[in-house]
């Protein structure tokens, strides 16, 4: 039997996109049994999130092309734009989007004069795609994840010059943003505008910029699939989260199904 909305333990599910629950290599991107298990959800009254670095026209293009048939209630953009869809689109919550790109413009504006001189850096000693797009007035595509390792930890050193600057990363990809804005604060927005605590929250992601949203701060029930990087895998472990044995989206299918079985028994003690 279905349980009613005001029962379902789980209301919000917050997904990362990328090797978390879509895959360009597979057949299909995002696998049907977790398409099945958030659209049984969704009709029980709970809300999605897809928690993403993507742009909204590189996620809308990928979310073509996995054809599925559900549609996330809510995203979250380049780590800290929130979008709610409004029955006909995604429309930006203002009152965030708005701090959020003031925040950012004040950070930058002080951080752009010393872009040039830590550009110069890491081209003098890596082969790495350096360059400023809309979100970052510098933004690294590194050559492999050891020269990222090392890049990532002199732009952590740079940070240091800078209060509120921290560096998102994931994979290759690094770029700057303010602290208070990434997948977790996001998160925390929205469970606020959903009026519900933690306690009802589901989480799950795959590499270091998902780790802000992987906290029991914002989410109780956190899960990573088998893919996930090791500190991400560790840091779900540590917090009483579940790393599938599955890859992708199979595994945060896995994960879902995992914390909604404990989160119901939990309700019934
Ligand atoms: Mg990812």
């Amino acid at each position: 039997m279905r349980e009613s909305p005001a029962t379902l333990p789980i209301k919000l599910i917050s997904t990362d996109f990328d090797g978390t629950i879509f895959t360009e290599f597979e057949k299909p991107p995002i696998p049907v049994s977790l398409e099945n298990l958030i659209a049984d959800l969704q009709a029980q009254g709970a809300k999605w999130v897809i928690n993403t670095g993507r742009d909204m026209s590189s996620l809308m293009e990928a979310l073509g092309r996995a054809r599925i048939s559900i549609q996330p209630d809510y995203l979250v953009l380049v780590e800290r734009e929130i979008y709610q869809h409004d029955g006909v689109r995604y429309a930006p919550i203002e009152a965030w989007n708005t701090a959020c790109a003031r925040d950012h413009a004040e950070l930058f504006a002080r951080v752009r004069p010393e872009v040039p001189a830590l550009t110069a850096w890491i081209n003098a000693r890596f082969r790495a795609t350096v360059y400023e797009d809309a979100f970052s007035p510098f933004c690294l595509i590194a050559g492999n994840n050891g020269d990222a390792d090392v890049i990532h930890a002199f732009l952590d050193e740079f940070c240091t010059r800078f209060p509120q600057l921290t560096v998102v990363r994931n994979d290759v990809y690094a770029r700057f943003c303010h602290a208070a804005y990434n997948k977790g604060t996001a998160l925390a927005e929205l469970s606020r505008r959903l009026k519900i605590g933690p306690g009802q929250i589901f989480a799950a992601g795959d590499h270091l910029n998902d780790l802000p949203m992987l906290s029991r701060v914002h989410a109780r029930w956190l899960a990573a699939p088998s893919n996930a990087v090791t500190p991400v895998a560790e840091s779900v472990l540590g917090q009483d989260g579940f790393v599938s044995q599955l890859p992708h989206g199979g595994g945060v299918a896995d994960g879902l199904r995992h914390h909604l079985l404990q989160a119901a028994s939990q309700k019934q003690t």
